[in-house]
């Protein structure tokens, strides 16, 4: 299944109400790369690579892709694509319409995507793509993406 994540609000949220992994940005990184990933972040993508899922990142922000694969490298966290709002523009204005959604793993051919947004989610049932809502205050975010998952592997 190719899984993928949004960043601000759900890997990346506010250390200042959200557990974050301990720093492993090397110092002379630091100047540069200085985003909490959110804590459990590491595990559940480990595990979840480790069952054969591919993982991406899918984000309205204008973070370069090589950016946040740096930061997560020095997490050891390799991703297969990552989807700024850039790439998402350019892919999709090659569908003309009046209302596009917001994002669309399912052009991506990303079968399942994790967001904290319940906007996406109703994107999600306009558009025919499926969305896991995880908040940022869901300290078992780990389980509520792998329940999710092994819902949908059984359906
Ligand atoms: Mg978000």
């Amino acid at each position: 299944m190719r899984i993928s994540f949004d960043l601000d609000d759900t890997l990346i949220c506010d250390r200042r109400y959200v557990p974050c992994e301990p720093n492993r940005v090397p110092f002379f990184l630091k100047p540069w790369i200085n985003e909490p990933l959110r804590l459990g972040t590491c595990k559940l993508i480990q595990e979840l690579q480790q069952y054969g899922h591919e993982i991406s990142i899918y984000t309205t922000s204008y973070r370069s892709p090589c950016y946040v694969r740096l930061w997560l490298l020095c997490y050891g966290i390799k991703v297969a694509e990552v989807i700024n709002q850039k790439i998402h523009n350019t892919s999709l204005s090659r569908y003309p319409g009046d209302s596009l959604p917001s994002k669309n793993p399912r052009a991506f051919g990303i079968d399942l995507h994790v967001d904290d947004s319940e906007g996406v989610k109703l994107e999600g049932k306009k558009y025919g793509f499926k969305v896991v809502v995880v908040a940022p205050d869901d300290r078992s975010w780990n389980w509520t993406v792998l329940e999710a998952i092994s819902r949908w592997q059984k359906t």
